[in-house]
């Protein structure tokens, strides 16, 4: 008998929560499971601005596959995705194809640029383990040569972050911490040093509670982070940005621009000829595809409307954990002949935000608001639930966070 293909298309949250969850669900003989990545390892994209500013390394926020995912279940395929052909049934990779009778799509984010000029050529991106290990080395290389030009040039000094989204704040904290043992390191008087945030906005975190948001740009600006609000950022180029502010223009130099203004889906998913709603795939309430019935999509590439508000849910692991479940239940369903699948609803557990690792801002059970120390350990006990929930407790002793008393 001819066992249906699943195939499940990149090992971030979404993915590998897909994955680890049909491996109990499904047996050997149910069906064949194929995983595909770009790495050998499954990265927690949430720790990445820690990996990026240097507090965090990045062998921390990585892990092997196959302590996971049980390879005599699983075919694990190391490869990067070119392309989804969903009328064919095939993903096209770049050292082979594969044939599918189920396909998940779960290929996360890339930084939406907008078209700004010289962002792409420029800028730097929180976006994977390699990208954010690029930005620590830049800024280590920068400090490193401040001190040996003749001239010193404080655009190796200045380090800006376009975008004061979740991503932008949760980096500029880090970097805050980070600076001052970059300055003892490379002999660097700290004021000299620039942290500046620049955010389109009349505010950081927009739609955040406000009194949330002013407690993490005090607690920033102690820690000699700069706001520039209102302020859209128009042009990137090798040694500085050009910004403007109530119609005027400024140019900060910098030889470090983070851009962190926004997502969009992987650009995979709009080229694939599967129908899109802002290049995302909206999915209906059992997370497959409306135009193609035998692809799920999960993570940063689906979009669900909130009812309430109207708009699209935020792209968050939060959402795509939950989402596995989802798509995980239902393709064994399929699987099994049945026909009832369930229906996803977004259990939204709050929102908690890091200013550093021991401070963080956060909502959570509705509307209880988190700051300072608690919120910093509500941050690192949601790290590590899902570490539990990924690989138990011997995952959550080896990769967990639990310096929650220290500085
Ligand atoms: P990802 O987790 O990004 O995984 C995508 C996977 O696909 C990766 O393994 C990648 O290598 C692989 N891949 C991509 N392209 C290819 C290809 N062509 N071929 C093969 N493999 C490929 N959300 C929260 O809920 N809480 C937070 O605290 C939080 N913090 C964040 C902090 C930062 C710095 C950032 C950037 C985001 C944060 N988010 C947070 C958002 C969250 O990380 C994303 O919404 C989540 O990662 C989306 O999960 P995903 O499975 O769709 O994609
Ligand atoms: P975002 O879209 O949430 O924020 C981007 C910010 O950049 C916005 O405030 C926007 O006004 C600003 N911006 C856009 N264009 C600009 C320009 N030209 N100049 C200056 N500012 C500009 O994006 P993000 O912060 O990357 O977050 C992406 C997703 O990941 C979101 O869904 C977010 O909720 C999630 N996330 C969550 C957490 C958390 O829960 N702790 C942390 C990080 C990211």
């Amino acid at each position: 008998m001819n066992k249906p293909n699943i195939v499940i298309l990149g090992a971030g949250y979404g993915g590998i929560m897909t994955t680890v969850k049909l491996q109990k669900k499904l047996g050997v003989n149910d069906a064949n499971i194929t995983l595909v990545n770009k790495h050998d390892y499954h990265y927690q994209t949430t720790w990445l601005h820690e990996n990026a500013a240097g507090t965090l390394h990045h062998d921390r926020t990585r892990l092997p596959i196959k302590d996971v995912v049980d390879f005599s279940k699983v075919n694990f395929v190391q490869d990067t995705v070119l392309s989804i052909k969903p009328d064919d049934k095939k993903v096209v990779l770049e050292n082979g194809e594969l044939d599918y009778d189920y396909l998940v799509v779960a290929l996360g984010f890339e930084a939406a640029t907008f078209g700004i000029p010289g962002l792409i050529e420029n800028a730097f991106t929180i976006s994977s383990i390699n990208s954010s290990r690029l930005i620590r080395e830049h800024i280590d290389y920068n400090f490193a040569k401040y001190n040996n030009e003749a001239e010193n040039k404080q655009e190796r000094l200045n380090i800006v972050i376009g975008g004061g989204g979740f991503t932008g704040i949760e980096f500029a904290g880090e970097i805050a911490n980070r600076v001052p043992e970059l300055c003892k390191e490379y002999d660097i008087d700290r004021s000299k040093v620039r942290i500046i945030v620049v955010e389109a906005a009349p505010t950081v975190l927009p739609g955040f509670d406000p009194q949330l948001v002013e407690y993490a740009m005090n607690a920033l600006e102690a820690k000699g982070v700069e706001f520039k609000v209102g302020a859209m950022l128009k042009e990137c180029k090798p040694d500085g940005i050009v910004i403007e502010k109530d119609e005027k223009r400024e140019e900060i130099p910098t030889n470090t621009t983070v851009w962190a203004a926004g997502v969009r889906a992987n650009s995979i998913v709009e080229e694939s000829g599967l129908e899109v709603n802002r290049g995302k795939v909206e999915v209906q309430p059992d997370l497959r595809a409306p135009s193609h019935q035998d692809v799920f999509v999960v993570g940063d590439c689906a979009l669900i409307m909130n009812e309430e508000t109207g708009r699209p849910y935020p792209p968050t692991a939060q959402i795509a954990i939950q989402e596995a479940d989802v798509a995980a239940h239902n393709l064994s369903v399929l699987i099994k002949g049945g026909t009832e699948l369930e229906t996803f609803h977004f259990n939204n557990q709050g929102t908690v935000a890091s200013l550093g690792h021991d401070d963080a801002i956060g909502v959570i059970l509705g509307d209880k608001k988190l700051f300072g120390w608690s919120a910093s350990v509500m941050k690192k006990i949601i790290d590590n639930r899902y570490l539990l929930k990924l690989g138990g407790v011997g995952l959550l002793l080896k990769k967990g966070k639990f310096n929650i008393f220290s500085k």
